[in-house]
């Protein structure tokens, strides 16, 4: 029957939607950031050498299909991984391609976040 084909390929639309949302180079740089924690927009930013309003364009995207969220601080906005297991997912592709995960970059240009601020003055003085 036509309509229970229909429903089974409904039932991948949450899938779809996960694949659809990964499909994004800056998304998953984004991603990678936060492996190791929340961190700030001026955090990715000085990471990723994006400007500020596209990496919150991208964000906005992540946290609509639930795969982060935001936490208020005072002046700063964090933003954690909801379920790390998104990791296992992007593992697996990496195994498949056979690419190495990748390692944290060092920031591109120094972040004032507080927490870069708090987590020791590393050398700059
Ligand atoms: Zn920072």
């Amino acid at each position: 029957m036509i309509v229970d084909q229909e429903t089974e390929i409904q039932s991948y639309s949450l899938e779809v939607q996960i694949f659809k949302v990964l499909t994004h180079p800056a998304r998953l740089a984004i991603l990678e950031v936060l492996r190791d924690g929340e961190h700030c927009v001026c955090h990715m930013e000085a990471h990723l050498g994006f400007r500020q309003a596209y990496i919150s364009q991208q964000l906005a995207v992540l946290r609509e299909a639930g795969l982060i969220q935001d936490r208020r601080d005072g002046w700063n906005i964090f933003y954690r991984i909801t379920d790390e297991r998104i990791y296992d997912v992007l593992s697996a592709v990496r195994r498949f391609t056979g690419e190495n995960d990748p390692e944290l970059q060092k920031a591109k240009t120094l972040c004032t976040c507080p927490q870069c601020s708090s987590r020791g003055s590393m050398g700059i003085k």
